[in-house]
């Protein structure tokens, strides 16, 4: 049997971050906001600079368009 599960990193520049609210309202899975509407990504580790996180889901497709639709490109996603 295949293995379809994707392992993944997504990171967000929180410096870029503009707060628009795009990344976590299409994908509340993988990002969601802070107290001052930058993103987060959820179940992550967070800073004021970054915040990181590792999914095994197969939804890495949401999180791609999530990172294509960010107007700061502030969101970064790596197969690992
Ligand atoms: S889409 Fe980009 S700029 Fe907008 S909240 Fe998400 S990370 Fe921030």
């Amino acid at each position: 049997m295949v293995n379809l599960m994707v392992e993944y990193k997504v990171e967000i520049d929180r410096m870029l971050c503009i707060a628009c609210g795009a990344c976590y309202s299409s994908d509340p899975v993988h990002f969601e906001p802070d107290q001052t509407r930058k993103s987060t990504v959820v179940g992550g580790e967070t800073d004021e600079n970054i915040s990181s996180g590792v999914f095994e889901d197969e939804e890495i497709e949401d999180v791609k368009e999530a990172q294509d639709s960010c107007p700061a490109s502030a969101i970064n996603v790596t197969e690992i």
